[in-house]
C-alpha cells in the first residue's frame, strides 16, 4: 500500500510504538502519587515538556497537553468571549476545530469576523487587519493550511495585529506546520500555538496547546489541579512520552532526507497530467501538502479508484469531507469543478520517490478512464 495521506494522520514512529509499552505494563504510576514511582513519572513528563519545548522554540512551563488539537482550538476559541464583549477575528482557512467553534460563537450572538482569503490560500493581511479594532480580543490564523499546504506568514501577521492593537491575542493553529515549519515562538507574538501528536508519528489523542507565559486564559477543565490547574485530568502518560519520542524521531529522520526534493518532484510529475491546477502556492507552500484539481473528475470517484489500486490520498480535508462541499477552497474562489476534482496528496517522512512515480501512474490511468478515454 502507498500512503499519501499523512496530513490526515501519519503512522506511528517503530521506536514510539516499542517506547509506549513500557508506560502501560512497568512505568504505569499516576504521576500526582507522592511515592518515588509516581515522582519518578512526574519527572519524565517534565522531561517530555522539556524535549517538546525545544522544536517549539518555547519554555517548557508554557505547554499544556490537551486530548488532541481540536481541544486545544477550542479553548482557546471559546474563551475569547469570556467577558461577554469585544470581537474576534478568524481568518476562512482555518481547520474546522476553529471555524465551527467560531461559527458556534456567532450564532449566541458573539460579533465573529471571517477575513477573506487570497486565491492562493492565504489570508488576505490588509483585510483581516482591517476587521481588527480596539474591540479585538482574539484573532487566529493557521499556520499551514490543512486543505492545500500554503504557508502564512503568522509571524509577520502577529506583530501587525499587535501593532493594530497590543491587548488582541494572537492564536495559530500549528497542526500542520509542526516539525515541518521553523518556528520559534519565544521570539515570536503569538500567544497561542495548537500542536497534535498524530500528525508526526505519535497516536491519536495527544496535543498541547503552547500558551505564553505572560497571557491569561482561564482553565479549560478543573478538578484535580493537573497541568498548573489549567487543564486537569490525571496525564496520558504515555503518550505524552510518545509525543516526545515522536518529535526526536521526526528530526532525525528529517535531517537525513529531501522532502523538498520529493515534494518538486511530485509537482513535476502532477504537471504531466493534462488539465491539473495545483491549489495553493508552490513556492509558499509546506513540503508535505500538495492540493490538485483534476478537471473533468470527480474527487470521491478517484480516491475510491486509487484505493482499489492500494494507493491512499485525500480528498479535501479529512475533516472537511464530513460537513460536504469544501469551504476552504470556496474561499479561494475556486469553481465548483475545480472544488469537485481535489484531491490531497499529503507526503511523509518516510515517502520514496519510487511511490511517487507508482502512484501517479495509477492517478493518470484513472484520469483517463474517468475521462472516458479507457486504457489498456
Ligand atoms: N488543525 C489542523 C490544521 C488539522 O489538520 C487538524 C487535523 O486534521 C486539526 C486541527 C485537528 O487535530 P486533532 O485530530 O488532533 O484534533
Amino acid at each position: 500500500m502507498i500512503y499519501l495521506d499523512n496530513a490526515a494522520t501519519t503512522r506511528v514512529f517503530d521506536e514510539v510504538a516499542n517506547e509506549i509499552n513500557k508506560y502501560y505494563l512497568q512505568e504505569y504510576f499516576n504521576p500526582s502519587a507522592t511515592y518515588k514511582e509516581g515522582r519518578q513519572i512526574s519527572k519524565t513528563l517534565l522531561d517530555a515538556k522539556v524535549k517538546i519545548s525545544r522544536a517549539l522554540g518555547c519554555l517548557d512551563n508554557e505547554i499544556y497537553f490537551t486530548s488532541c488539537a481540536t481541544e486545544s482550538n477550542n479553548w482557546v476559541i471559546n474563551n475569547a468571549f469570556k467577558n461577554k464583549k469585544g470581537n474576534v477575528v478568524i481568518s476562512s482557512g482555518e481547520h474546522a476545530s476553529v471555524y465551527e467553534t467560531a461559527k458556534a460563537l456567532l450564532s449566541k450572538g458573539f460579533d465573529v469576523r471571517f477575513a477573506p482569503l487570497l486565491d492562493d490560500g492565504r489570508v488576505d493581511e490588509e483585510k483581516l487587519l482591517s476587521l481588527v479594532d480596539d474591540k479585538t480580543n482574539l484573532v487566529s490564523v493557521i499556520h499551514v493550511s490543512n486543505e492545500t499546504g500554503v504557508i502564512n506568514n503568522v509571524c509577520a501577521i502577529a506583530n501587525k495585529v499587535k501593532a493594530k492593537n497590543k491587548r488582541t491575542l494572537f492564536h495559530c493553529d500549528g497542526v500542520q506546520a509542526f516539525l515541518k515549519v521553523q518556528i520559534n515562538l519565544s521570539s515570536t507574538q503569538i500567544d497561542f500555538y495548537s500542536i497534535s501528536g498524530h500528525k508526526v508519528g505519535a497516536p491519536k489523542g495527544i496535543g498541547l496547546l503552547y500558551i505564553k507565559n505572560s497571557v491569561h486564559i482561564a482553565p479549560f477543565i478543573v478538578g484535580g489541579g493537573q497541568e498548573k490547574g489549567m487543564r486537569s485530568g490525571t496525564e496520558n502518560v504515555a503518550s505524552i512520552v510518545a509525543l516526545a519520542k515522536a518529535v526526536e524521531c521526526f528530526k532525525d529522520v528529517i535531517a537525513k532526507v529531501d522532502v523538498k526534493k520529493n515534494y518538486d518532484f511530485l509537482i513535476e510529475q502532477i504537471r504531466t497530467i493534462n488539465g491539473v491546477k495545483i491549489l495553493g502556492n508552490s513556492d509558499l507552500n509546506s513540503h508535505f501538502i500538495c492540493c490538485v484539481a483534476i478537471s473533468g473528475v470527480r474527487a470521491e470517484t478517484l480516491q475510491s479508484m486509487m484505493s482499489d489500486d492500494n494507493v491512499c490520498v485525500g480528498r479535501g480535508s479529512a475533516c472537511s469531507s464530513k460537513h460536504g462541499g469544501n469551504r476552504v477552497l470556496s474561499a479561494m474562489n475556486c469553481s465548483n469543478e475545480e472544488i469537485e476534482g481535489a484531491i490531497r496528496i499529503s507526503l511523509g517522512v518516510y515517502t520514496t520517490k519510487d511511490e511517487i512515480v507508482e502512484a501517479i501512474n495509477l492517478l493518470k490511468n484513472n484520469v483517463e478512464k474517468l475521462r472516458g478515454k479507457q486504457v489498456g
